[in-house]
């Protein structure tokens, strides 16, 4: 990633509210053209850096570029209408009593070109017969897409968007997330956007950046991120997880699972797998486990077993084995993730 590619580069930023630390020496880049996923827990962080970056916060500490311009850094902030950010609120914020023509030329007020920007945005966003509507008269789809047509219209150097499926049905979202990716890409706008959903960030995002307490613990892509976590935390921010002890020796990790290469020292570690990397196979075959509890979950089934005192969790699409029986438990050795024993790690696990 060179640096000449950064739109937005925020560095070392810290954001307090009193004695609560809400952002810790923050650190991220996003690249002119791609769309970073922040993911993160609840109260982790990633609002008040995203507002900081929109210019709603100031920070105590660090700096904030856009576009080659420093917008932020400790007692000085651009304002969020003199920074060329767009923002895409949690509830979409449209103005109830203006049409969607009206809500999408907001800020272009006095510009002689407004309407016929209005119109080609429109039409982009596959709203073209929706100028007139009321936003109350449209699907949370639409409504949402105004919301991108109104960020775009004074041509952000990036947009910002804030949790943008929390309003909205599970059964719209898949739709929801393909539209917006899609009018995003065909933008060709640079985007950063929150979630706490794992399977959002990683659809929508070319690069993530996980926050934790205030941090950001890890960047890469999603593939990246999710084979290769580089800590408890960031693998489980991915995804569940299996955690079992094991021990390292001159590069070489072993544990109940298996054994595997590490670039970790000498010592305990943790060794992870997700449920869906393992697989139950014949009795007498692979690691020998006793099948405790089976749990229907549509695409798959979470099966909880016991190996000696072990227990882990494994994600099946065929059918499940009885309770009380006895399986194979077979690993697929590759996706083995040797993991530091720093931070928290007990309850072995995952969903
Ligand atoms: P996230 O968006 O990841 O859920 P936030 O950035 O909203 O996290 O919040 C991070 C932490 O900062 C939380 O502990 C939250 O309670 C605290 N916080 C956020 N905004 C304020 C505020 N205006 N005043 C006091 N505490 C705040
Ligand atoms: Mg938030």
């Amino acid at each position: 990633m060179a640096m000449t590619d950064a739109i937005v580069s925020v560095t070392g930023v810290r954001r307090a509210y009193g004695r609560k630390i809400a952002v810790d020496g923050a650190d991220l880049t996003l690249s002119r053209g791609r769309i970073l996923g922040l993911l993160g827990a609840s109260g982790s962080g990633k609002s008040t850096l995203l507002r900081a970056i929109s210019g709603l916060e100031s920070i105590d500490a660090g700096t904030i570029v856009i576009d080659g311009q420093v917008v932020s850094r400790p007692g000085q902030r651009v304002p969020p209408e003199k920074r060329r950010v767009g923002m895409v609120f949690q509830d979409f914020a449209l103005f109830p009593h203006l049409t969607v023509a009206a809500n999408v030329g907001f800020g272009l007020k006095g510009r002689r070109d407004r309407d016929a920007v209005v119109a080609a945005l429109l039409t982009r966003l596959r709203l073209a017969d929706r100028g007139p509507a009321f936003p109350h008269t449209l699907s949370g789809g639409e409504q949402q897409r105004v919301a991108l047509a109104r960020a775009l219209a004074r041509d952000p150097a990036v947009i910002l968007l804030d949790e943008p499926f929390s309003s909205l049905d599970s059964s719209l979202r898949a739709e929801v997330r393909e539209d917006l990716v899609r009018a995003l890409r065909e933008s060709g706008t640079s985007a950063i956007v929150v979630t706490h959903d794992a399977e959002d960030a990683m659809i929508m995002a070319d690069d993530l950046a996980l926050m934790d307490a205030g941090r950001v613990i890890q960047t890469g892509t999603p593939q990246e991120l999710y084979t290769r976590p580089t800590s408890v935390a960031a693998a489980r921010l991915l995804g569940p997880l299996n955690l079992v002890d094991a021990r390292v020796r001159q590069g070489l990790a072993t544990s109940g699972l298996g054994q595997c290469a590490t670039v970790l020292p000498d010592g305990e570690a943790w060794m992870g797998v997700r449920p869906s990397d393992l697989r139950l196979t014949e009795p007498g075959t692979g690691l020998q486990v006793q099948v405790e509890s089976v749990g229907y979950a549509g695409a798959f089934r979470s099966i909880r077993v016991t190996s000696g005192l072990q227990a882990l969790s494994v994600h099946v699409t065929h059918d499940a084995p009885a309770i009380g029986t006895v399986a194979g438990l077979a690993v697929d050795t590759a996706r083995l993730m040797v993991l530091p024993r720093t931070g928290s790690g007990s309850g072995a696990a995952g969903r």
